[in-house]
């Protein structure tokens, strides 16, 4: 066990003006694997001090020297990329290979998109007798949840740097030990004192006050749509910018002439991925009533891979989910799904057959879904896949844009024109035609309730400026 102490502040690891610590819990054993403090308001003010000390400097230096900055950056994430998997393995309970894979490479791409993007991204541009300058917002108050630890922290703090921004980071208190690595990796990249800034703490106090602070140009924010309404309320009060990742509730949509096989095994493995912790999960599954049974069929048993187990082996597929309170979250949707009449095919809420120790949940899916059922409506952060059923193509829109929420999505067909159009009249932020590949550039980002703006690539680095034009 690991007891740390010390914040991050001003280019030092300083100690935190509280006595109280927080507890990392290991949800594959239930050990505590390490403490860090938990920060108070004065934690915050420090921080943000520093990074308003640290702005005029920052925002003045050349995009080539932020992008050097940033290049150090990915190559000190680089470095440490089995120390950051095994870390995430450890206080999320991800299997090791998916940490590695995503929990550690994909931060690793995003910070050298921006090490790309400052030094190319036009900061200045004319428009008929005007030069627009694009300058950054200012400091920037981040606040990050636990799902995908270092990949959320680094979508927010390399596009700001990028912009010139300072920023005051505050993690999920479930994920602290990855945030401090990234901390370190930074103070390696030679970023100047003050431009990042660490504060570890408990969201309804050091994640509140960062959010209410008068020193705080823009927040930042990803996490539940409740606490996402709050701190936009917050910003809306102060007339403040801010940024919001909330929920998901994707669809995922097999229109006739896909391929059935390939579309059901794909989305149940989008589902089961990082135990169903995914905000752009395609957690709804929409098949045309002819290949229903099938594809129901195919789902149970490509599920039933998923078998739940110990995520530092690395054969293992699902890992635990977070913490007890979230195990009892999902495993009460499951119960939700039985009594509303719902048919379970895979899974269910009782613990996996064999396991003693940890959160764990069995990977469930769901037939004879309807739209109205609480699984098909709400965001339930878990290894639970909802089918439901549709009979036309304009009946299949229907129900995938019947939600408050509007992330992500797929789209299945014979062709990638047909799934184009169908892609169309989606209101959702991201939609992948016939299983397209991620892309780090691409922008991400909320319809509806899902969210206020976008992150990732170029539109993820303009979130972080603002314009001043100058008539000539
Ligand atoms: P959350 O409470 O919204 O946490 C996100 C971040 O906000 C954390 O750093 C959290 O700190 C902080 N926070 C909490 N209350 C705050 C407040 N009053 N003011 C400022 N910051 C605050 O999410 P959660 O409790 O971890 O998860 C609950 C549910 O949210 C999940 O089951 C899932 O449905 C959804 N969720 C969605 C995403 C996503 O990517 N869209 C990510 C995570 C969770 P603490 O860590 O100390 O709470
Ligand atoms: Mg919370």
């Amino acid at each position: 066990m690991q007891a740390h102490n010390g914040m991050y502040i001003d280019g030092q690891w300083r100690p935190a003006a509280g006595a109280e610590t927080i507890e990392v819990v290991d949800p594959a054993t239930e050990e505590i694997i390490g403490t860090v403090p938990a920060g108070t308001a004065e934690d915050v003010d420090a921080a943000v001090a520093a990074a308003r000390a640290a702005l005029p400097g920052w925002a003045a230096a050349p995009p080539a020297e932020r992008a050097a900055r940033l290049g150090a950056l990915h190559d000190a994430l680089a470095a440490r990329r089995e120390e950051i998997a095994a870390t995430v393995t450890a206080e999320l309970g991800a299997p090791l290979s998916f940490s590695q894979a995503v929990h550690a490479d994909l931060p690793v791409t995003v910070a050298g998109t921006y090490a790309k993007l400052a030094a190319e991204h036009p900061f200045e541009e004319r428009l008929g007798n005007s030069r627009v300058l694009h300058e950054p917002v200012g400091v920037v108050g981040a606040i990050t949840p636990w799902n995908y630890p270092l990949h959320q922290i680094v979508a927010k703090v390399a596009p700001a740097l990028a912009a010139g921004c300072t920023v005051v980071l505050k993690p999920a208190e479930d994920t602290p030990l990855v945030a401090r690595l990234f901390a370190e990796a930074v103070a390696e990249a030679g970023v100047p004192a003050g431009v990042f800034n660490l504060v570890t703490g408990r969201g309804p106090v050091a994640g509140q006050a960062l959010a209410e602070h008068g020193g705080v140009d823009m927040v930042s924010f990803t996490g539940s749509t409740a606490v996402g309404r709050r701190i936009g309320a917050i910003a809306g009060g102060a007339v403040r910018r801010v940024a919001l990742e909330l929920g998901g509730k994707s669809a995922n949509v097999i229109l006739p002439g896909a391929d059935l096989v390939k579309a059901v095994k794909i989305g149940v493995g989008n589902v089961m991925a990082n135990a169903g912790q995914t905000c752009s999960a395609w957690t709804r599954m929409l098949v045309h009533a002819d290949h229903y049974d099938e594809a129901v069929e195919i789902a149970a048993a490509a599920a039933a891979k998923y078998v739940p187990g110990d995520p530092t082996d690395p054969a293992t597929r699902l890992g635990p989910v977070v913490n007890a309170g979230q195990r009892e979250r999902v495993t009460g949707y499951i119960r939700t799904g039985i009594e509303e009449g719902a048919t379970l095919v895979a899974g269910g809420a009782d613990a996996p057959e064999g396991v003693e120790r940890g959160y764990y949940v069995r990977p469930t899916v769901f037939a004879g879904v309807t739209p109205d059922m609480t699984i098909a409506r709400e965001e339930i952060f878990g290894p639970v896949l909802s089918i439901l059923r549709y009979q036309d193509a304009d009946d299949a829109a229907r129900i995938a844009n019947d939600s408050e929420y509007g992330l992500s999505g797929a789209v299945w067909a014979a062709d990638d024109e047909t799934a184009t159009a169908f892609a169309r009249r989606l209101q959702t932020g991201q939609v992948d035609i016939n299983g397209g590949r991620f892309n780090p550039l691409a922008p991400f980002g909320g319809y509806k309730r899902s969210g206020v703006g976008r992150e990732l690539g170029p539109h993820g680095l303009t979130e972080y400026l603002q314009t001043k034009s100058l008539q000539f």
